[in-house]
């Protein structure tokens, strides 16, 4: 019993992916190790960097010296993925963006124009973009990532808000996207909801409170026992909800 233990977890360690670096032509390249069960060490590089796949029982020696003899194809490889501006962690094609608690995924339609996917859409496989003749810079991604969440933001949140003034029967104020760094919502007296562009990621739940909760303030411009009152009356599981928007942070 004992021996088998041990050899499970010394097998669980070992199918740990592990981030190394290693100096090749005087630079310092970090890869992820993965070791599995196969015959011969893989080498790949995306975006994500490179990525050595090898033997279970390779020993770092034997994969310095494999990454030695390819540095060239290596440090070439991570330089192309530099040059295309294609590494930048967000704003890249392929990328996950998520809309209302669902991820979609950026891709180029056959006449290369962007388009965002949902990932559940099994209808078309993501194109290859290494063959794509199109080079589009992570600013042109961000201004076109950025127009679609804004649209959308402003089409499911003025419904949201239309939604929940007819609740608490007041009239429906005016919407306003904001970019703030620490605040979901705000409302000011004279009418305006002010709504995180960010929100429109999150599950339509989320959504939903954070609409019901500004727009209480039109009748509470407080956080009084009155204004949970009101918050209860439209949205009546307000409690979970800000225990979700608390973990998102
Ligand atoms: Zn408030």
């Amino acid at each position: 019993m004992e021996n088998l233990f041990w050899s499970r977890t010394s097998r669980l360690k070992m199918l740990k992916n592990e981030a190394r670096s290693i100096t090749l032509t005087n630079r310092i390249i970090s890869y992820t190790l993965i070791r599995r069960n196969r015959k011969t060490v893989g080498l790949r590089i995306n975006r994500d960097g490179l990525t050595v796949r090898v033997p279970l029982q390779a020993t770092i020696s034997s994969i310095e010296r494999v990454l030695q003899s390819k540095a060239g194809w290596v440090i070439g490889n991570l330089d192309a993925w530099k040059e295309k501006k294609i590494i930048q962690p967000e704003w890249c094609l392929h990328s996950t963006f998520w809309l209302l608690g669902d991820p979609y995924r950026l891709t180029l339609t056959e006449s290369e124009k962007l388009r965002m996917v949902p990932q559940t859409n099994k209808a078309g496989p993501a194109q290859d973009m290494s063959s794509s003749l199109v080079a589009l810079t992570p600013d042109q991604i961000e201004q076109f990532v950025m127009a679609w969440y804004r649209k959308q933001a402003m089409m499911h949140m003025s419904e949201r808000v239309a939604f929940y003034a007819g609740k608490l029967g007041v009239p429906l104020p005016k919407l306003r996207l904001s970019s703030a760094r620490t605040r979901w919502g705000s409302c000011s007296s004279h009418g305006t909801v002010c709504l995180n562009w960010r929100l429109i990621q999150l599950p339509l739940a989320l959504v939903d409170y954070v609409v019901a909760h500004e727009l209480s303030h039109l009748v509470e411009m407080n956080h009084s026992a009155a204004f949970w009152k009101v918050v209860e009356r439209i949205y009546p599981d307000y409690r979970q909800a800000q225990m979700a928007l608390r973990k998102i942070g």
